[in-house]
């Protein structure tokens, strides 16, 4: 293949979800291709047949497309089978791989022999010295065979683009597998072979692989491959130190969307992840990540994972938000909590309601999970329980002046609602909502009322609570008949537990 520009490939493997440790491999690739003007390529690596399911493939799919990650090209090596055969057969002609009748018993034997002996476990090469009369028998006789590489003693050298030379030596690495019994490929065999036909320059991928990339890079040699570039991310650890785990909030992305992660969030976080922009900056969107990356920049200490600072960007994406765009993005989970029903918003009220809740709790919101539960109790008409604390407030003589005094200018805005003839609460707007506030303050100044005991307990009254939202923004979240309703409400409360 004629190559004329960088072609990156993402190839995972579909036995699983889209984790946070692959995410950051597939993003990487993405940036790295879009940033120096080549192909991505996304391959889907299910060779492992029993493990490989197209569940996981499509949530693999559609959590990279979530992420806003493009491709150029598509494959699957389990279409690819035929291409693997025939370059192991020409292997074998060539004499630089043969086929090995041990059968499973055996190889597990040899496996824990090599472990008790403090050796890497492996195999003893037994059939690499196979008569060919021996091997026709046992053709014969269909024994099963797999097909092994004739690993040659040299040094393995390259150049990672992140790590510098790395050395291997060929003499801990035995004679291995590129075709299974099954007539499937080993993840090496069809790796190289599928970057060879790709056309693929860049390998970018996981620490983990390093080692694999020593036999792939023989591979390479014996099949007269060019060599690719490489370059292998750092591991993601745990703030403990550790290696990333779920205790550390390691899950796949798909779990985050549906903790409420925004995926402009999520995908800054994922490049943060052993990567630093030059300029400091560490809020941006994948857009502006392309002319600030370079593979170069790219650093080999492990990379933490900080659930606080994925928070703390999220929260900052949430207010990048317009309240018409987070109204969007909160419904699903109103509607997973039960809060709201599609159908609900057929009355404008509702859509009006949920728009005054995200503009009360924008500021407030870590994910887009936590707004059921901040907003629950306003789509109630019952206050749950009263905090002590607010008990505490409401019991004061105090407290029933500025309960009259609220009482009565709720009223009349009642009825002035009741007359428009929009009536639809909108009267009781978070600016109205101030003004009869300071109304009352101004009416209760000559009895020193001000402050706290101004503001308590209005908001301990219609919540039950001591805090939350800008109390005008509760106000107008609860409309004239809901807060008149929770006045009520709190009344009755105060005088069966004879606290007033
Ligand atoms: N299928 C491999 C994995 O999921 C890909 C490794 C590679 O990029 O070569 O780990």
């Amino acid at each position: 293949m004629e190559i004329n520009k960088p072609r990156f490939r993402f190839a995972p493997s579909p036995t699983g979800g889209l984790h946070i440790g692959t995410a950051r491999t597939a993003l990487f690739n993405w940036i790295s291709a879009r940033s120096m003007g080549g192909d991505l390529i996304l391959r889907i690596e299910d060779t492992d047949l029993k493990r490989s399911t197209k569940e996981f493939e499509d949530s693999i799919i559609n959590d990279l497309k979530w992420l806003g990650l493009n491709w150029d090209e598509f494959y699957r090596q389990s279409d690819r089978i035929n291409l693997y055969k025939s370059e192991a057969e020409r292997l074998l002609k060539e004499g630089k791989a043969y086929m090995c009748f041990c059968d499973s018993e055996r190889l597990e034997s040899i496996k824990e022999k090599l472990i008790s002996e403090g050796k890497p476990s492996g195999y003893d090469n037994k059939c690499r010295g196979l008569l060919k009369e021996e091997v026709e028998e046992n053709l014969k006789n269909k024994i099963n065979y797999t097909i092994r590489y004739k690993v040659n003693p040299e040094e393995i050298k390259f150049n990672d683009l992140i790590r510098g030379e790395i050395k291997f030596t060929s003499e801990v690495i035995s004679d291995f597998v590129l075709i299974k019994s099954d007539g499937t490929p080993s993840y090496n065999f069809a790796v190289v072979i599928d970057d060879n036909d790709m056309g693929i320059t860049h390998v970018l991928r996981g620490e983990d692989h390093i080692t694999n990339t020593a036999r792939q890079i023989m591979l390479f040699e014996s099949l007269g491959y060019k060599i690719p570039d490489f370059a292998h991310l750092s591991m993601i650890l745990g703030k403990d130190g550790a290696k990333l785990s779920k205790r550390h909030g390691a899950a796949t992305i798909t779990q985050y969307k549906n903790e409420g992660y925004l995926k402009e969030a999520m995908a800054n976080y994922l490049s943060l992840l052993s990567w630093a922009p030059r300029d400091g900056e560490e809020i941006f969107y994948l857009s502006g990540i392309l002319e600030k990356f370079r593979i170069c920049d790219i650093s080999k200490n492990p990379a933490i994972f900080d659930v606080d600072k994925l928070n703390w960007l999220n929260g900052n994406y949430i207010r990048k938000k317009s309240d018409e765009e987070l109204f969007e993005l909160v419904m699903p989970f109103l509607e997973k909590e039960d809060i709201v029903k599609p159908e609900d918003l057929k009355d404008k009220n509702f859509k009006d309601k949920i728009m005054k809740c995200v503009s009360a709790f924008k500021d407030k919101l870590k994910t887009l999970a936590e707004f059921p539960g901040c907003v629950k109790e306003f789509f109630s008409n019952n206050i749950n329980y009263y905090e002590e604390e607010a008990i505490e407030i409401l019991k004061l003589d105090s407290s029933r002046i500025v309960m009259d005094l609220f009482n009565k200018k709720i009223q009349e805005i009642n009825l002035l609602n009741k007359s428009d003839i929009a009536g639809d609460g909108s009267i009781l707007n978070e600016e109205k909502s101030k003004d009869i506030i300071n109304e009352i303050g101004f009416e209760l100044k000559n009895k020193n009322i001000k402050g706290k005991f101004l503001y308590m307990p209005i908001r301990s009254s219609l919540t039950g609570k001591v805090h939350g939202p800008e109390l005008p923004k509760v106000i107008s979240i609860l409309g004239p008949e809901e807060c008149l309703n929770r006045i009520k409400q709190t009344a009755a409360f105060l005088k069966d537990n004879r606290l007033s």
